[in-house]
């Protein structure tokens, strides 16, 4: 069994520290923050071993070079979609599974957010790491890829168990909610979940981790095969990929 700490840094970044007990192994997904990074392994106790990166944005590197040279981590991070990750020591695509405290470590190329995004699922833990692909509610905006190739990414995510836990890089949550309700009013199980993480957020407690089952039922990302949404866009005959960015542009603008 894995222990996890989530942390918060910067305005809204989640990072998080994965610990296996037998082996001592850590692993840090995303360095944006060094100092918040360094408080969460001094509050846990845990050594740092291995650092995960998920795409280049500076939310999620800027605190890189720092806790690798403080930790001697081994860093790993995307192979494709750009030029490499100052730091990274070995590039991973998806044929490029790798080993954590004895668990497979299976890699995700996402993108859409940026060409580079980097998931982490590990399939033993029903764990996945989705960076800025896929957020509570929401999910990455369109920087350097296009609608279709964020709906391709989102699908293969979605092809995951739906007890798949999902931790994501931000806490967007409330505001998602905001979003999924206007293209998706009359979803009570989105009603519900909307009031649930406004109250959470009240109490100052995190919406993350999210699970797969729950997504399916308010993203409205993962939802553009939906008759309600459709009826609200007024788009019956179109793709799914046609209604995923219809809904992409519509967050765009709200
Ligand atoms: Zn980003
Ligand atoms: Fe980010």
């Amino acid at each position: 069994m894995l222990e996890i700490h989530q942390f918060p840094y910067g305005d809204d970044n989640y990072g998080v520290l994965l610990h296996c007990h037998n082996s001592g192994e850590t692993a840090m997904v995303d360095a944006g923050d060094a100092d918040a990074g360094e408080q969460a392994l001094a509050r846990t106790g845990w050594p740092l071993s291995q650092i995960w990166i998920t795409h280049h944005h500076g939310d999620h590197t800027m605190g890189l070079a720092a806790l690798k040279a403080a930790h001697n981590a081994h860093v790993i991070g995307p192979a494709t979609g750009g030029k490499p990750v100052a730091g990274v020591d070995q590039q991973v695509d998806e044929s490029a599974h790798f080993a954590f405290a004895s668990r497979e470590v299976r890699v995700l190329t996402t993108p859409g957010h940026t060409l580079d995004m980097t998931n982490f699922y590990l399939p033993s833990e029903k764990l996945v790491f989705t960076g800025d692909t896929l957020f509570a509610m929401g999910c990455g905006r369109l920087f350097e890829g296009d609608a279709p190739m964020m709906w391709a990414s989102l699908n293969k995510l979605m092809a995951l168990p739906d007890d798949t836990t999902i931790y994501c890089s931000h806490e967007y949550t409330v505001g998602n909610a905001t979003f999924a309700l206007s293209v998706d009013p009359n979803n009570q199980t989105l009603i519900d979940r909307a009031q649930q993480v406004t109250d959470l957020r009240i109490a100052g407690e995190s919406t993350v981790p999210t699970i797969m089952s729950l997504e399916k039922a308010t993203n409205p990302f993962l939802r553009a095969g939906d008759p309600g949404i459709r009826s609200i866009l007024e788009m019956p005959n179109d793709s799914d990929a046609e209604v995923f960015a219809e809904i992409r542009r519509r967050k765009d603008n709200f």
